[in-house]
């Protein structure tokens, strides 16, 4: 069967993204609590115990928040790199997996490759799945795009991409000037223009599915997103999907 995914909800307020290839079922974060987590999985028809495993990203609440809880009610294997499992406080888990984020690795019968990003975090990474037919590309939470970046994101068939915010809602906005200065930053978020730049540089023409992805409230509108995409790349802010903080997005497959 053809590989799907679909967001339970992407923001600041909780990240959680699930990858399905048949019975391999993969969580990718989870920013929510374990009943919030349980209900939003419901809306795409799944309950926690059908999941295979959980990713985590890093440490930050928005992603590894309900993890743990989530991890040891339902006896599921976490993976994780040792830096974000040191930067939770190494949290209890009893199927933790420690990965590498330069080496690829097999859950049951999807390939997980994992690739650092630079990030206010110990050692963040974000992924691509491959089902051998078609790969998927996650991207939130990188404060610059890297060479090794770009390289990772050629040819995708589908990606979830960070447009976080936009320069000039984030300098005139409500955060204090400390945080604007790190979701600004070369280790904070991509900002919309950062995101359609990054599109610029790829080869995108197996590309099936464009969802933009950890869109700030406050510092960011899905108008400003569509806008600064549209800039550089017409026909993509125009097929381009949101996956918004309440409702996600529901499935999307890979054909
Ligand atoms: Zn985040
Ligand atoms: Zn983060």
């Amino acid at each position: 069967m053809a590989l799907r995914f679909a967001s339970l909800g992407s923001g600041s307020r909780g990240n959680a993204t699930v990858v399905v290839r048949d019975r391999t079922r993969l969580l990718l974060d989870c920013g929510f609590g374990l009943r919030e987590a349980t209900r939003r999985l419901a809306t795409l028809g799944l309950a926690p115990a059908d999941l295979t495993a959980i990713l985590v990203t890093h440490e930050h609440a928005d992603h590894i928040g309900g993890v743990a809880r989530l991890a040891r009610r339902h006896a599921l294997p976490v993976y994780m790199t040792p830096g974000t499992w040191q930067g939770a406080g190494r949290p209890d888990i009893e199927r933790l997996e420690l990965i590498s984020p330069h080496e690829s690795f097999a859950v049951q019968d999807l390939q997980v490759c994992p690739y650092p990003v630079p990030h206010d975090a110990r050692e963040p990474c974000q992924f691509l799945f491959d089902d051998g037919a078609h790969r998927l590309g996650v991207l939130s939470d990188t404060g610059a795009s890297t060479p090794h970046i770009v390289a990772q994101l050629q040819r995708l068939d589908a990606l979830l991409l960070e447009f976080n915010h936009d320069r000039q809602l984030l300098a005139q906005g409500p955060y204090p000037a400390m945080l604007r200065r790190r979701v600004g930053g070369d280790w904070g978020h991509l900002s919309n223009c950062q995101a359609a730049g990054l599109l610029q540089q790829l080869d995108r023409s197996c590309l099936q599915h464009l969802v933009a992805g950890h869109i700030s409230e406050q510092n960011n509108s899905p108008a400003h997103v569509r806008a600064a995409l549209g800039a550089v790349l017409a026909a993509e802010a125009e097929g381009m999907e949101l996956a918004d903080q309440d409702a996600g997005l529901g499935w999307r497959e890979l054909r």
